[in-house]
């Protein structure tokens, strides 16, 4: 089978991943790279990858089907929109761009050229999220009524352009926007009502450098979302809760453990005995009412992203990541900086058409 030809634009960390993957691609032929600094341009050339002297002769190359955006989110839709003008299929680098209004109007463009655009959400191809997905599916926990994803690092903010408000910087739009994609994934089965959004300034003023997001969903549901830059000890990256058990993903390198409830009420509550006093509601369930069972790690290949998108510019698939997940998402981000800037929670109108169900 005949193979994409690609190329990236931006050969910094991200343009360099993806880059390295195309070499060694089933599906893409890596043509070339541009970058807007000469020295990346002269890094890509000493890697063996054609530098492109400009983004316009990059474009005029026929060969190239696809190309990539892999530049500071500020970026992307004057990039995007070029490159589906010049008759190029884009994928742009997370988050898809800054604002609703932005990213309207880059599908406003796919659609007038015939091109398809989507964003690179490689998160979808997590384990740790994946075996989430598969517990909330697995009616173990009884009525889900909880689930908490959190990402806690103890580097603080980048000090590059993330750490700049014009350029797209701040962690909602970092790693926020992949939470916030995972977790409208697990929950795909209910619409959000409402957000709730409190940003951390621990280190920078001018963008969030951490922050602490709550989806309310129909039904009660909560899915709560936590980034933070300066924690020594980290939270479980995972967990769920419902009315019969919890599950828990404590590292992102951990399998799934779900508990689950067999026997409720118990019979005989042994209470537990505190400095202070004594307590049957929080004391230990005994082992003989509760069963633990493991989700594995499934296989999972991030590069099925570059499979299926090469194949829908054939017209042989549908793209995974769906213009109305990505307009979705958006809303989600934009709707957390407006709870956050006016400190109250904002009811959300979650009517993005097509069935939200993440991959
Ligand atoms: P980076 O700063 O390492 O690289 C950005 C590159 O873009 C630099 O080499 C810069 O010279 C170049 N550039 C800037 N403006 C340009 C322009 N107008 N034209 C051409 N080149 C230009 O940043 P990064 O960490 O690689 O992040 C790039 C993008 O990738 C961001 O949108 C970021 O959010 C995303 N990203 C995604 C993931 C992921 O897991 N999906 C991980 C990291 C970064």
């Amino acid at each position: 089978m005949k193979k994409t030809g690609c190329a990236v634009i931006g050969y910094g960390g991200m343009g360099g991943w993806h880059t390295r993957y195309m070499l060694k691609s089933d599906v893409c032929e890596l043509k070339g790279i541009y970058d807007i600094n000469p020295e990346k341009s002269a890094l890509a050339e000493s890697n063996g990858i054609r530098a492109y002297s400009s983004r316009e002769e990059l474009l005029s190359d026929p060969s190239i089907e696809l190309v990539t955006v892999a530049t500071p989110n500020d970026s992307h839709e004057e990039i995007a929109i070029a490159a589906m003008k010049a008759g190029k299929n884009v994928i742009s680098e997370k988050p898809v761009t800054v604002s609703l209004e932005s990213l309207d109007r880059m599908i406003a463009v796919s659609k007038q050229t015939g091109k398809l655009f989507t964003v690179h959400q490689n998160r979808r191809w997590d384990c740790d999220y994946r075996m989430m997905k598969e517990a909330y599916r697995s009616g173990l926990m009884g009525r889900i009524f909880g689930v908490e994803s959190r990402i806690q690092g103890s580097r603080g903010i980048p000090g590059d352009w993330r750490g700049i408000k014009n350029r797209g910087g701040g962690m909602i739009y970092d790693w926020g926007i992949h939470l916030i994609d995972q977790m409208l994934g697990i929950i795909n089965d209910r619409k959000i009502e409402a957000v709730y959004c409190r940003c951390e300034h621990i280190t920078n003023s001018e963008v969030d450098d951490g922050f602490k997001l709550d989806l309310f969903f129909e039904g009660g549901l909560v899915g709560h979302i936590e980034v933070g830059t300066h924690h020594f000890y980290a939270l479980p990256r995972f967990y769920m809760t419902g009315t019969s058990g919890s599950a828990v993903i404590n590292d992102w390198r951990d399998r799934c453990e779900v508990i689950h409830c067999t026997d409720s009420p118990e019979a005989q509550v042994k209470p537990v005995i505190t400095a202070a006093g004594m307590t049957k509601t929080m004391a230990p369930r005994s082992e003989d009412t509760m069963k633990t069972v493991y989700i594995e790690r499934p296989d999972s290949d991030v590069h099925d992203f570059y499979r299926n998108y090469t194949k829908a510019i054939r017209g042989e698939a549908v793209q995974y990541v769906t213009h109305a997940q990505m307009r979705r998402d958006m809303a989600v981000m934009e709707a957390a900086f407006k709870s956050d800037r006016l400190s109250r929670k904002i009811s959300f109108k979650d009517d993005f058409g097509e069935d939200p169900i993440a991959p």
